[in-house]
């Protein structure tokens, strides 16, 4: 289902002219609004007229989580602050949080892509949607809100937490679409079904998940227990909040990145170089039509690769990959690189453990250790010592043998490990 079936499917050509034309804009508008800006272009001897081609980008500076920071909180305003209607702020996931201003056509614009996001997903003006999204500073709350209001459907405000309040909401209201993190959806499966409801007996045809890193493995994961089709979506606050990219209902095809208002590249972190498709590396985007607070090449530090192949769906924007994680998620353990992601990957496909894990990072003689905290299976949990031994053991070979880490694996009782009421904490570093 389209939202805006002309500008989902602008043939190519048209979508790069409309690009360009935006580009010029934005670069103009910052050159002029934003001090840090005009200063950046400055040092590189580039002024707007400059610009004349897509590719031209790559002469323009890179915008870091450092200069948000820098500039806390309405540094990088390229609007008098009276025309900022809202402000938002990251979750301060890797430090310091990031603050956001969006002007009256910032939150419509925003309204308008959640709205083309969910419409992505399948969801209609008859759906619906349990928003259990944190509303507050945080955007995933209020951006999935607006977008749902905007579609015309049902919306339920539920926000984070109550979560035994919530399975009975579920019960009473009868939502068909379920907005939240992947790890919270799991958690609230849970609960649920120790207060005798069960997922499949609900109504819910789709999740919306996001917010976080998740593996295809804990999709399929939780479309079996859930009985729901789970779709990606992903989003950050620098750069507007939930709805910069949505995976489409021809499912698990890669997210589509709504590039009538984001310019994506992907580039090597360390040469800062753009990458082709297929080759993994940092999302970098550009925010076409952001009035209050447009950013320029903004390093997301999430890692993805692009997708240029035709979707089947239609739409001709382009898509990314599933995030990998974020670069400063990478665990270096004794010289080996690994993501969550890929340790994450492996124990859903072993039998008998949960999709609930802890990765701790400890340090022995000057050497990085990792220890893997994983919840067993209510079935296996009582078998005996020696099976849950050679359970761990095996655990421990594959890590070695497909990620190439020694880790100390402890598998845990069911449901002892902490669950989140959004953004999953699985990394505890006890290395001081
Ligand atoms: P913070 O960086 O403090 O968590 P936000 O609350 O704005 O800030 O969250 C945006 C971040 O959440 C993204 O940069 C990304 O790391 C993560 N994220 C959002 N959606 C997804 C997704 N679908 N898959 C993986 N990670 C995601
Ligand atoms: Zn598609």
């Amino acid at each position: 289902m389209f939202h805006d079936p002309d500008l989902e499917t602008l043939p190519r050509e048209d979508l790069k002219k409309l690009q360009l034309s935006r580009l010029k804009d934005l670069v103009l508008r910052t050159y002029h609004n934003v001090v840090f800006y005009r200063n950046k272009l400055e040092e590189l001897d580039f002024r707007p007229e400059h610009l004349r081609s897509l590719s031209d980008i790559r002469h323009l500076p890179f915008t870091e989580k450092q200069d948000l920071r820098d500039h806390f909180p309405y540094g990088l305003l390229a609007l008098p602050r009276e025309n900022v209607v809202r402000i938002h702020a990251s979750s301060g996931t890797t430090g310091k949080s990031t603050v956001v201003g969006y002007s009256r056509r910032d939150v419509r614009n925003w309204a308008g892509l959640m709205a083309r996001s969910l419409a992505a997903a399948g969801v209609s003006s008859r759906d619906i949607v349990h928003n259990a999204y944190g509303y507050g500073l945080f955007t995933g709350g209020l951006g999935v809100h607006y977008g749902v209001e905007e579609l015309g459907a049902t919306i339920l405000p539920i926000s984070g937490g109550g979560t035994k309040r919530q399975a009975m909401l579920l019960k009473d209201f009868g939502p068909t679409v379920l907005t939240c993190t992947p790890s919270y959806a799991l958690h609230l499966y849970e609960v649920a079904r120790e207060a005798g409801i069960e997922f499949r007996d609900l109504g819910l045809h789709t999740g919306i998940f996001g917010a976080e890193p998740w593996t295809d493995e804990m999709r399929l994961e939780i479309e079996a227990k859930l009985g729901l089709k789970a779709l990606n979506i992903y989003g950050l606050s620098e750069v507007m909040g939930p709805g910069v990219g949505q995976e489409c209902e021809a499912g698990h095809q890669g997210i589509h990145i709504w590039e009538d208002h984001f310019l994506v590249e992907i580039i090597d972190p360390r040469t800062r170089e753009n990458l082709p498709p297929g080759q993994t590396g940092e999302l970098v985007l550009t925010t076409l039509t952001k009035e209050a607070q447009p950013l320029i090449r903004y390093r997301t530090r999430d890692l993805a690769s692009l997708i240029d192949t035709p979707c089947c769906c239609g739409r001709t924007h382009t898509r990314i990959s599933r995030i990998l994680g974020r670069s400063d998620d990478m665990l270096i353990i004794r010289g080996v690189n690994v993501f969550p992601s890929q340790i994450e990957g492996l124990l859903i496909e072993t039998e008998g453990l949960t999709p609930h894990y802890q990765l701790i990072l400890g340090r022995e003689k000057s050497m990085d250790t990792l220890e893997i905290r994983v919840e067993v299976d209510e079935s296996i949990f009582s078998d005996e010592i020696k099976h849950l031994q050679r359970l761990e053991q095996k655990i421990k070979n594959n890590i070695k043998e497909f990620l190439g880490v020694t880790a100390g694996i402890k598998l845990v009782e069911p449901r002892s490990l902490d669950r989140s009421e959004g953004k999953a904490q699985r990394i505890l570093d006890l290395r001081g």
